[in-house]
């Protein structure tokens, strides 16, 4: 086979297994996790931005695999800031020279450290039940033994690879050096790494159905309601509430409601579960936490509305995404704020993915939040980004 032929069916096959765990919201939501697939000399990684559902072959970044290995045996500053400087720097010189106007996934560098020519991580809700779990880390060694490693939550980037590099040749050493073929990394999600798709999708398989075992409480989702009449009034006060704050336009709000949703908002123990991140994707597109209001008996909603998210916007310093009615007459639910249609629909669908998510964590000993340094991080991190996107259009 001619060269450019064989990369290409490399290409292709990833697109599909990409497209095939991209539907639903079982695996990843929007733009969550990232895949690669590799050949002797190259990498093709998932580019930074892109959503696995819709991707296409050219959203994949090529990269020179022998250059991508010499990044291990570097020597970084030790000061955070310049040492992700650097090796980003490194990591960007990796790109094949067709390929310099992409920007590889920020997780690249996790793909790179495995010699496996697939690398697929993913967000799996029920993964996640695991990771944000008080008991995650000792049911991921009970329930999978040697198949699986624990990833603790570190920073982004540079490090979080060189973390897992650490911690994958440790445990090779313990296995005369077999890799792990599961990665189950603390508050954000999985990763699996083998030779071909089928191999992928039976290590997928197989994690879901370990958990499916223990898993004995399910989030009830069903029937979801959409701006349902009762939530009208609600859903308008959020939405003046909030254009009065960022004083700007009025944002897209979408009211919403399921049985977990009111389960949650009328269990004072189970609402405060809310209060803390689960992972970055969650941080992302649904903010760090909902902005819970707590109307009084016979207190006016719109002027309970209005403080609350102020309350907000002064301790948090942004404004919220979700806005959630918690213990009151004035119907119970949640509205989803965005600056456009795509980001309240994502703020929605990332909160009722959290909900789910504490749903299982009860089957693995209750929830464990993001630890505080994390959550910084990534709101920090998002703020750069977002400058980013604004100096580059
Ligand atoms: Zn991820």
């Amino acid at each position: 086979m001619h060269r450019s032929d064989k990369q290409l069916s490399e290409l292709d096959e990833i697109v599909a297994l990409s497209r095939e765990y991209g539907v639903g919201h079982d695996w990843v939501i929007a733009g969550g996790g990232n895949t690669s697939i590799k050949t002797r000399e190259w990498m093709w990684v998932k580019a930074s931005g892109t959503t696995l559902a819709e991707i296409t072959p050219e959203q994949f970044v090529k990269m020179d695999r022998k250059q991508l290995n010499a990044i291990w045996e570097t020597t970084y500053p030790q000061d955070p800031d310049e040492r992700e400087r650097h090796a980003l720097a490194d990591l960007m010189a990796t790109r094949a020279a067709s390929e310099q106007h992409k920007r590889p996934s920020v997780e690249t560098l996790m793909h790179a450290l495995f010699p496996h020519r697939i690398v697929f991580h993913t967000h799996p809700t029920k993964v996640n039940g695991l990771t944000c779990a008080a008991h995650g880390e000792a049911l991921t060694q009970k329930l999978f033994g040697d198949r699986a490693l624990w990833i603790p939550t570190v920073n982004p980037g540079y490090i979080l690879a060189r973390t897992i590099y650490d911690l994958v040749e440790t445990r090779r050493k313990q296995l005369d050096g077999a890799y792990p073929p599961i990665l189950i990394m603390q508050n954000h999600g999985l990763v699996v790494v083998g030779e071909t798709s089928e191999e992928i999708r039976s290590l997928n398989s197989e994690v879901i159905s370990t958990l499916d075992e223990v898993i004995t409480s399910h989030p009830q989702m069903e029937p979801l309601k959409n701006d349902p009449a009762e939530l009208e009034e609600p859903r308008s006060a959020v939405a003046r509430a909030i254009a009065e704050a960022a004083a700007g336009p009025a944002p897209v709000t979408r009211a919403f409601t399921c049985p977990e949703l009111e389960a949650r908002v009328t269990d004072t123990g189970a609402l405060q579960a809310l209060n803390g991140s689960l992972s970055p994707d969650h941080i992302v597109y649904s903010g760090h936490r909902p902005c819970i209001v707590h109307a009084a008996e016979g207190e006016n909603l719109a002027t309970a509305i209005h403080s609350a998210v102020r309350s907000y916007l002064a301790a948090e310093g942004v404004l919220p995404k979700v806005v959630l009615f918690a213990g009151n007459d004035h119907g119970r639910g949640a509205v989803a704020v965005g600056t456009n249609e795509k980001k309240t629909r994502l703020a929605e669908l990332l909160f009722l993915d959290a909900l789910k998510v504490l749903r299982y964590t009860e089957s693995f000993g209750g929830v464990q939040h993001m630890p505080p340094d994390q959550e910084a991080f990534i709101l920090s991190w998002e703020v750069e980004k977002f400058r980013e996107q604004v100096s580059t259009s």
